[in-house]
This record gives C-alpha cells, sequence and structure tokens, in this order.
C-alpha cells in the first residue's frame, strides 16, 4: 500500500541555503527539466511547453530540445500541426523515445484543443489530465512553464532527492509533489525541478551519489543510500 507521511514542516528546512548550495554546485547558467522549457519557450506559449514535454517524455533534454525545434519550424499550432503528414511529424520527433506514439498521442491532443478548447490548452489540472499522454509531470510543466502558475513538477530526480535528504518520506512521485506542497515555501515550487534536476544529474546521481562532494552532505541523511562515491 502506498503511503505518505510527512513529519517536516515549512521551517524545519532552511530552504535558502539549500537552494543556494544546489544552484551554487550545479551552476547557475545549467539548464535542465523545466528550465529548458523556459529557455525554449521565453514568452510563455502554452501549446510549445505541453508539445515539448511531450517529445521530453524518457527523451534526453538535448533530443528534446531539437526534436521541438524541428517539429515548430514546420507547426507550432494544433490547426497546423494537424496539416503535417504522420511521417513528417514522425521525422520531426525522431529519434525522440516512443517517438511514434508521441506522434499519436500529439495529432489526437491536437485534434482536441482544436475541437473542444478553440485550439487554446486548457489551464486546469483536471483538463489538462483530460488530454492524451498527460500525466501529473506533464500537467504540472504546463501550469508553471506555460501560464506561470505555482505548480511542483516532481520528476525521477525531484522524488529520489526529497527522500534522501529527508524532507519527505514517500514512494511516488504524486505522493512528493503532495508532501512538498505542505513543506516548501511557494517561491520555490517552480524552479525546485530544474535545480532538482540538475543536482541529480550531477551530484545527487540514481546509482551511486556524489556524498564526498556534496554540499548538502552535512544535513543530509541519505536515506534509502547504500553506497555512494
Ligand atoms: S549527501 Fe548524498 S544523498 Fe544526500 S543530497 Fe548529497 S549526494 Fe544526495
Amino acid at each position: 500500500m502506498l503511503t505518505r507521511t510527512t513529519t517536516t514542516t515549512t521551517s524545519d528546512h532552511p530552504w535558502d541555503e539549500i537552494f543556494q548550495a544546489v544552484t551554487t554546485a550545479i551552476g547557475r547558467s545549467f539548464r535542465a527539466g523545466i528550465g529548458v522549457l523556459l529557455q525554449e519557450t521565453p514568452h510563455r506559449d502554452p501549446f510549445r511547453v505541453l508539445i515539448s514535454t511531450i517529445i521530453s517524455l524518457r527523451t534526453r533534454d538535448e533530443v528534446t530540445i531539437a526534436a521541438s525545434r524541428r517539429l515548430f519550424a514546420h507547426a507550432d499550432t494544433p490547426a497546423t500541426v494537424l496539416e503535417l503528414t504522420r511521417d513528417l511529424l514522425e521525422e520531426c520527433l525522431y529519434p525522440a523515445g516512443f517517438y511514434r506514439t508521441k506522434a499519436e498521442s500529439i495529432t489526437k491532443i491536437c485534434r482536441i484543443l482544436l475541437e473542444q478548447y478553440a485550439g487554446e490548452v486548457p489551464s486546469t489540472m483536471e483538463e489538462l489530465l483530460a488530454l492524451p499522454g498527460v500525466g501529473r509531470k506533464t500537467a504540472n510543466l504546463v501550469l508553471s512553464a506555460g501560464f506561470g502558475v505555482p505548480a511542483i513538477c516532481v520528476d525521477i530526480h525531484v522524488h529520489r532527492i526529497s527522500n534522501r535528504c529527508g524532507w519527505v518520506a514517500t514512494r511516488a512521485p504524486e505522493q512528493t509533489e503532495s508532501a512538498l506542497r505542505e513543506i516548501l515555501p511557494m517561491n520555490y515550487w517552480i524552479p525546485i525541478n530544474e535545480w532538482l534536476v540538475g543536482f541529480g544529474q550531477q551530484v545527487c546521481t540514481a546509482g551511486s551519489p556524489r556524498c564526498s562532494t556534496c554540499p548538502l552532505s552535512q544535513r543530509c541523511p541519505r536515506i534509502g543510500v547504500s553506497r555512494w562515491r
């Protein structure tokens, strides 16, 4: 049975110090996760954010960026995407993981946006989750990067690091999102994704984290970490 047990409160963690250390460790110009989307869509285009996020699932950032640019060079609205042949759409997405499935989802999404939302992307969690291929991670990215709504996008890095550091005690990213909402100041809801994705790629890596040089090592209980460098 999945359970969520959070005993911490906002004041239990010096968030300013923690994220100062994290951003220093990864480098302030480093871009990952939501930061890539914000960089690619500086004027907040929910449609581009939605489509790029679909492309990004199980795909490296650099592949996502290249595929998104190829696609948006041909079409950047639901109507124009539907004018593309399936071959061309798949060609734009390749070599993103599951590019054929993603092409199918993108086509279905564009059709729904045109038929039900006058070609616009809906701005509520419920409506976004009803779109094909859209889960909470994607919906939160669209809300935060596309609409500027405070939302916590929890991917595998955010989930892993939050648990290792003892900020939350959860088993699934959805539970981590709920738990973080209770303890994390709202000004960190959007940037925590980019920072912890970068930190998870460079320092607190999945297999063997670099604890010996980690700036959080003095305050991190390393929960669930059996070996480290
Ligand atoms: S001390 Fe280790 S487990 Fe804790 S945040 Fe740093 S790298 Fe991750």
